[in-house]
Protein backbone atom coordinates (compact mmCIF):
# COMPACT_ATOMS: atom_id res chain seq x y z
CA UNK A 1 0.00 0.00 0.00
CA UNK A 2 1.21 3.55 -0.97
CA UNK A 3 2.43 5.72 2.19
CA UNK A 4 3.57 8.84 2.35
CA UNK A 5 5.08 11.84 4.60
CA UNK A 6 4.57 15.18 3.99
CA UNK A 7 5.78 18.36 5.62
CA UNK A 8 5.56 22.25 5.59
CA UNK A 9 8.89 23.65 5.23
CA UNK A 10 7.87 26.40 8.05
CA UNK A 11 10.69 29.16 6.40
CA UNK A 12 8.66 28.89 2.90
CA UNK A 13 5.45 29.10 3.92
CA UNK A 14 3.56 32.30 3.73
CA UNK A 15 0.15 31.25 5.37
CA UNK A 16 -1.74 31.68 2.17
CA UNK A 17 -4.02 28.77 3.33
CA UNK A 18 -4.62 27.42 -0.05
CA UNK A 19 -3.49 24.05 1.37
CA UNK A 20 -5.58 23.54 3.90
CA UNK A 21 -8.28 24.36 1.36
CA UNK A 22 -7.40 21.77 -0.83
CA UNK A 23 -6.25 19.07 1.70
CA UNK A 24 -8.52 20.31 4.87
CA UNK A 25 -8.07 16.93 6.58
CA UNK A 26 -3.90 16.97 6.38
CA UNK A 27 -3.47 20.52 6.63
CA UNK A 28 -4.89 23.18 9.36
CA UNK A 29 -4.43 26.60 11.26
CA UNK A 30 -2.86 26.23 14.43
CA UNK A 31 -3.65 28.62 17.35
CA UNK A 32 -0.65 31.54 16.37
CA UNK A 33 -3.31 31.30 12.68
CA UNK A 34 -0.07 29.31 11.12
CA UNK A 35 -0.87 26.77 8.33
CA UNK A 36 0.84 23.41 10.24
CA UNK A 37 0.15 19.91 9.15
CA UNK A 38 -2.38 17.88 10.87
CA UNK A 39 -0.36 14.78 10.52
CA UNK A 40 2.54 13.58 8.88
CA UNK A 41 1.43 10.25 7.08
CA UNK A 42 -0.74 9.21 4.96
CA UNK A 43 -1.98 6.23 3.68
CA UNK A 44 -5.68 7.45 2.51
CA UNK A 45 -5.50 7.68 -1.38
CA UNK A 46 -7.90 10.24 -2.07
CA UNK A 47 -5.86 12.12 1.39
CA UNK A 48 -2.72 11.38 -1.15
CA UNK A 49 -3.74 13.00 -3.89
CA UNK A 50 -5.15 16.02 -2.31
CA UNK A 51 -1.65 16.78 -1.28
CA UNK A 52 0.02 16.43 -4.27
CA UNK A 53 -2.33 18.81 -5.88
CA UNK A 54 -1.70 21.17 -3.05
CA UNK A 55 2.04 20.69 -3.16
CA UNK A 56 1.60 21.64 -6.70
CA UNK A 57 -0.42 24.58 -5.90
CA UNK A 58 1.36 25.84 -3.21
CA UNK A 59 2.69 29.67 -4.41
CA UNK A 60 6.13 29.15 -2.81
CA UNK A 61 7.15 25.26 -2.78
CA UNK A 62 6.63 24.75 0.73
CA UNK A 63 5.12 21.17 1.06
CA UNK A 64 7.24 18.44 0.31
CA UNK A 65 6.81 15.23 0.41
CA UNK A 66 8.19 11.35 0.24
CA UNK A 67 6.57 8.27 -0.64
CA UNK A 68 7.44 5.30 1.84
S1 LIG B 1 -0.09 26.46 0.24
FE1 LIG B 1 2.09 26.58 0.77
S2 LIG B 1 2.45 28.71 1.35
FE2 LIG B 1 0.22 28.37 1.38
S3 LIG B 1 -0.22 27.81 3.52
FE3 LIG B 1 0.11 25.90 2.43
S4 LIG B 1 2.30 25.42 2.69
FE4 LIG B 1 1.99 27.57 3.23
Amino acid sequence: MKKIYYSIIKELCINCGACVVISPKSFTIDENKKVIESKKYTENLEEIESILLAKKVCPTGAIVTEEI
